[in-house]
């Protein structure tokens, strides 16, 4: 089976009937990179950037970022590279005293953006040294934890005067660094329409949406199936991000963790999906899955799944989506 997947390497990820299916990688190591360029990935879609502020007492320095998020730039030889900005908060705390951890409601509180907005200084660091690797290849800035346009607005507006400093300062950075926004918070998914104009790119999280969506927390072991993406309002939910973008010709993938489980792909297919990042490690076994699927016949079956009560309902949909590729 090893073998078989192997052969997998160099080959496209395409259905049965022909759609090329662009697969991304999430990536937070440079042994991640290394490994999202052999496996062929088309780029990495979710560069998490949280690991350069763990395990330390200090803030990493702009150069420091800089030179990181270069040689990652460099790593994917040409192909884009989705860095996004520092998703800290009480539930991913650090040591450089950046979070303060003794929130009430850790997952509701001052994290992602909502930190980068609250500490300028951090996030200029760090947005000029990811602009400063875009003069090495294509970058693109992922914004986690988007609740409302303001706050993409805002990041907007300092991304544009850090660029315009830069290139005064003499760096050369690219002329387009397409900014998107992580949807993973419920009023961002309802509430997209308002803001999806002020987007590039779109990436669900579906890690934390399922977590708000659900109001069952990600890690809580006793919560057990509850917290899981088969729930008909999650996939509802999905849809209707996945068509508003559509609409809107923006482009949109998952980095959630369901996107690295092969059983999800015809689920995440049929929904409309065809950009999906996840971590090398199941990179294989993901396309594998793809080139088995036939994205015509899972199309014509998106409303039987959008119709489906419950997990159960779900799993059966899932169960005669895998037969009908065996
Ligand atoms: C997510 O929430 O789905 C996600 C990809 O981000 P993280 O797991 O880093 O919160
Ligand atoms: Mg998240």
């Amino acid at each position: 089976e090893q073998r078989e997947l192997g052969r997998l390497r160099g080959k496209p990820s395409r259905t049965r009937d022909g759609h090329d299916i662009t697969l991304l990688a999430n990536a937070e190591s440079a042994d991640d990179v290394a490994q999202a360029h052999a496996l062929g990935a088309a780029g990495l879609g979710l560069y998490r950037t949280e690991f350069l502020f763990l395990q330390r007492n200090e803030l990493p320095s702009e150069e420091e970022q800089f030179q990181v998020y270069r040689d990652t730039v460099l790593g994917m030889s040409g192909r884009p590279v989705t860095i996004r900005t520092l998703d800290l908060g009480a539930d991913k705390a650090d040591r450089t005293g950046l979070v303060l951890g003794d929130e009430d409601n850790p997952a509701l509180g001052l994290r992602g953006v909502r930190l980068s907005l609250a500490r300028p200084e951090v996030a200029d660091a760090q947005l000029r040294a990811i602009l400063r690797a875009s003069g090495y290849g294509p970058v693109r800035v992922l914004v986690p934890m988007v609740s409302c346009r303001e706050e993409i607005v805002l990041l907007r507006r300092q991304l544009k005067r850090l660029a315009t400093r830069l290139r005064a300062e003499g760096h050369a950075i690219a002329e387009d660094v397409p900014l998107g926004a992580m949807i993973e918070v419920p009023a961002a998914a309802i509430g997209l329409e308002a803001f999806i104009d002020d987007v590039d790119f779109l990436s669900i999280g579906t890690n934390d949406l399922v977590q708000y969506l659900l109001a069952a927390d990600r890690n809580h072991e006793a919560l057990g199936e509850l917290y899981s993406p088969l729930h008909p309002a999650v996939l509802r939910l999905l849809r209707h991000v996945i068509a508003t973008a559509q609409a809107h010709d923006t482009p949109v993938a998952v980095c959630g963790e369901i996107a690295g489980d092969p059983r999800f792909v015809p689920m995440l297919l049929s929904l409309g999906l065809t950009e999906l990042s996840l971590h090398p490690a199941t990179l294989l076994e993901v396309r594998r899955a793809i080139r088995a699927s036939h994205l015509g016949a899972l199309t014509m079956s998106s409303s039987r799944l959008l119709r489906a009560r419950d997990r159960k309902g779900i799993e059966k949909w899932l169960a005669s989506a895998a037969e009908a590729d065996a």
